[in-house]
């Protein structure tokens, strides 16, 4: 080992070699001229950009993405000041025009009275980190919106349901004003299937939930599908009224579409019951209760005959 050390101080052509063979790409800034006292001859190989190119900080920090610069310069030019080793990512400007992801690692080097005599640091190559990076946010956010999404219907599920009603019920508590829902649940649905196949009944599902979702009229009104084949609207800022219009629309809309149910004593056509319920919720509201007594009134449309929409009082 001591040896190894002894023979390595004493033959900088060691160093070299080692430099100027890693993928890493080294350099030294003389800090009070701001020139590059160094850079390794791989930078041409990775950017394009001659070795003896890169004269000054400038030709560095021109060579950079537009969106990266300012960031990127302002960092490392305060932490040099201070005497702070650090790294930076962004995107280096090739000679052909396009851009490559680089990580730079820089230590700040001092002389005896300890100011800034030199920056030195390694350039790495990370595009196909960032490549990565850039897939897995992406997969990220398709399973985001996946896990909010009705595999069947493609409208929201369940879970997005029960988050988007939690938003919208501390906000109509908090600016009193009124909310309602429509539970929605297809008539004899139980027969469709046993007549007319399981499979059918999934294509059956899928266009009454576009049919549905039609049905609502402002940008935050929210449609999902409650499980199997009920549905649910949530109608922000609308009161009873209102809320009976909008489910009065729907079931217009589906039996518009003359559905064909053989199995159905309503008229051989599918049908859909509703029932709304509508709140301007307190402190001591809950709701559970809320959405329970949209289920109760879906309840009473059953027993009324089906095809019909329900609501309180
Ligand atoms: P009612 O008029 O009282 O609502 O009668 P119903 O037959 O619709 O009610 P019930 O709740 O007894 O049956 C619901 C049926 O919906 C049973 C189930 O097979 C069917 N169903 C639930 N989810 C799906 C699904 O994803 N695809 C298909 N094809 N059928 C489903
Ligand atoms: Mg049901
Ligand atoms: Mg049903």
């Amino acid at each position: 080992m001591t040896e190894m050390n002894h023979s390595m101080e004493k033959d900088p052509a060691v160093y070299k070699t080692l430099l100027e063979s890693t993928k890493a790409i080294p350099w030294k800034i003389d800090w009070k001229t701001m020139k590059f006292a160094y850079i390794g001859p791989q930078i041409e190989q990775l950017l394009g950009w001659t070795q003896d190119s890169w004269q000054s900080v400038e030709d560095w920090a021109t060579r950079m993405h537009p969106d990266d610069h300012q960031r990127v310069v302002d960092f490392c030019v305060s932490q040099s000041k201070s005497g702070v080793d650090h790294e930076a990512d962004y995107r280096a400007l090739t000679s052909d025009g396009d851009y490559v992801w680089i990580r730079d690692v820089v230590h700040v080097m001092r002389d005896a009275s300890g100011e800034v005599e030199a920056l030195v640091g390694f350039m790495f190559d990370i595009s196909e980190r960032k490549k990565t990076e850039e897939k897995l946010a992406k997969l990220q956010k398709e399973l985001e919106e996946l896990s909010f999404k009705d595999g069947l219907t493609g409208v929201a599920n369940r879970r997005m349901f029960d988050s988007v009603m939690q938003v919208e019920w501390s906000n109509a508590r908090r600016h009193s004003q009124p909310l309602s829902i429509i539970m929605f649940d297809i008539d004899y649905f139980k027969q469709y299937n046993d007549l007319h196949g399981h499979l059918q009944g999934d294509e059956c599902l899928k266009k009454v939930a576009r049919l549905l979702a039609g049905g609502a009229s402002r940008s935050r009104d929210f449609f999902a599908r409650y499980g199997g084949e009920e549905f649910v609207m949530v109608l922000p800022e609308t009161d009873a009224e209102a809320a009976a219009v909008v489910a009065e629309r729907c079931r217009k809309l589906v039996f518009k579409e003359q559905i064909q149910h053989g199995a159905s004593p309503v008229g051989q056509l599918l049908t859909v019951s509703m029932g709304t319920a509508t709140v301007t919720p307190s402190a001591d509201d809950r709701l559970e209760d809320f959405v329970e007594s949209a289920d109760r009134q879906l309840y009473r449309a059953k027993q009324g005959g089906r095809d019909q929409v329900a609501r309180e009082g």
